[in-house]
């Protein structure tokens, strides 16, 4: 039986595909960890990220500083949407999108459960503030800038 005097919220009672535009937008934490630059090993696969952001993010505000244009002017910046969550492997994987496709529940540093968008980057999950542009690095410079960040597979495996 649902509670009438505190009804649970979309995000646990709808699916991604359900979901309204507004309340799909609010999802995204302001990680920004899927606007890094990643590698893939070409024998294994293995995807490897970086600490270098895409030339179009903001790493003060750790915001995509032109959202509504960013597919044409970043032509591989991949849109999420419901249908295709589930197969974007290397998205990170504190990423509300992904732990909602999972099946999992929101973090509990996650704005919509405290209230402050801040949260993420009080509590050291976002890149605010620690990325470089990928702008005129080379791939070996992008190699040598694999890092692993909190959250992420190798940070407390
Ligand atoms: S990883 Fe997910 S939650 Fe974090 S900025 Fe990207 S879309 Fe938003
Ligand atoms: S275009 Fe914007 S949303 Fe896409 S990866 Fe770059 S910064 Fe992130």
């Amino acid at each position: 039986m649902t509670d009438p005097i505190h009804p649970k919220p979309f995000w646990q009672t709808k699916t991604l595909a359900e979901m309204s535009a507004p309340e799909w937008e609010s999802l995204c934490d302001g990680c920004g960890k899927c606007c890094l630059i990643r590698l893939e090993d070409d024998e294994t696969e293995e995807i490897y990220t970086t600490d270098a952001h895409c030339q179009l993010f903001d790493n003060g505000s750790c915001r995509c500083s032109n959202y509504e244009s960013r597919k044409s002017i970043v032509h591989d910046c991949v849109i999420l949407k419901p249908n295709n969550v589930a197969a974007l492997k290397w998205m990170p994987r504190t990423c509300a999108y992904r732990l909602l496709s999972e099946g999992k529940p929101l973090p509990e540093w996650h704005h919509l459960k405290t209230g402050s968008r801040d949260t993420v980057h009080e509590v050291g999950m976002s890149v605010q503030g620690a990325t470089v542009s990928e702008v005129g690095l080379s791939e070996e410079d992008l190699m040598a800038r694999i890092t692993v960040w909190p959250g992420e597979p190798g940070w407390d495996d």
